[in-house]
């Protein structure tokens, strides 16, 4: 049997290029093979960095679904499952088969305007915003029955994975990553005589697909924002955000559960 693919990505700190050099020496002496480019034969992707070094490797590489783990030089690191000073243990574990996959799914937003159709997909979450300084008006249905017109600065629309984002700064509850849902959380919304919209968030079950279209010419230009990156659209007829079958799949090798680590990382 021909020897197991690496593929490294890494962001550019010092500590992230050294922790880099060192875990290419040492994978390379256990028998794997490190290449520099990620393809179909790739067994592993390890990303050195943050949270944002993971979400990064992700978008430059169109979602792999080869397993992914994250050596963590980074802030925060939640997704990071390797520290650093536990590289040996990793690759022992890593060769011996002592871990498992947790896959976590993405979401999708379908974009549609008098220009064309775009597609973007994100692990945390997709945000849709209207111009900065006003408030923006938005039709909201679900599967196509009509919810609420909302009114404020937009809506976060967050995965479970992205739930300890973005999300939950906005209010929005911590998900455990088993549970297949969406999470649509209110981004300032206005609440008068004038204006009624809900102020919690509200949960979607998996292949619910949510709709988002302007209320009025004012309100055709619109922000979408996945995983933190930006695309601005005019003339927007409508978007539909959804749970993707694309998922991403994290090397786990501790059994430490999921709020202990919610714990560790937020408390
Ligand atoms: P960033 O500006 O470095 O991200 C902000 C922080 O969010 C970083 O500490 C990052 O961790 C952390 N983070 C990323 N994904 C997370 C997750 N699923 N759970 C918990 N924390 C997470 O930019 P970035 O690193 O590219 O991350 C983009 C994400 O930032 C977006 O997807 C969004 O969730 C989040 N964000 C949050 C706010 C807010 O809370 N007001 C505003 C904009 C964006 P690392 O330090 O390990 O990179
Ligand atoms: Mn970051």
């Amino acid at each position: 049997m021909e020897n197991k693919k690496v593929f490294i990505h890494a962001n550019t700190t010092e500590m992230s290029k050294k922790i880099e050099a060192k875990l290419r020496s040492k994978l390379v002496k256990s028998g794997l093979r490190v290449y520099e480019d990620l393809d179909a034969d790739t067994e592993l992707i390890i990303c050195v960095g943050g949270d944002g070094t993971l979400l990064y490797m992700l978008h430059e590489n169109d979602f792999p679904e080869t397993p992914i783990v994250g050596v963590n030089t980074g802030h925060l690191g939640f997704f990071q499952e390797i520290l650093p000073e536990k590289i040996d243990d990793f690759i022992f574990n890593y060769n011996q088969g002592n871990y498992e996959i947790q896959a976590y799914y993405t979401a999708f937003a379908t974009v549609v305007t008098d220009h064309g159709t775009f597609t973007h997909t994100a692990l945390n979450e997709i945000a849709v915003k209207g111009e900065p300084t006003y408030p923006v008006n938005l039709n909201i249905s679900i599967n196509e029955s009509f919810i609420e017109r909302f009114s404020g600065d937009g809506i976060c629309v967050a995965t479970p994975a992205g739930s300890t984002g973005y999300n939950y700064s906005l209010g929005g509850s911590i998900v455990d990553p088993r549970l297949n849902l969406l999470q649509v959380t209110p981004i300032a919304p206005m609440n008068s005589i004038a204006y009624r919209s809900f102020t919690s968030s509200i949960l979607l079950p998996d292949n619910d697909k949510l709709m988002v279209l302007p209320c009025d010419d004012t309100d055709r230009r619109l922000t979408v924002i996945f995983d933190g990156r930006l695309s601005e659209y005019d003339d927007v007829i409508s978007i539909t955000i959804g749970l993707s079958d694309r998922k991403v799949n994290l090397v786990r090798f501790d059994n430490a559960d999921f709020w202990e680590k919610v714990k560790g990382k937020f408390l």
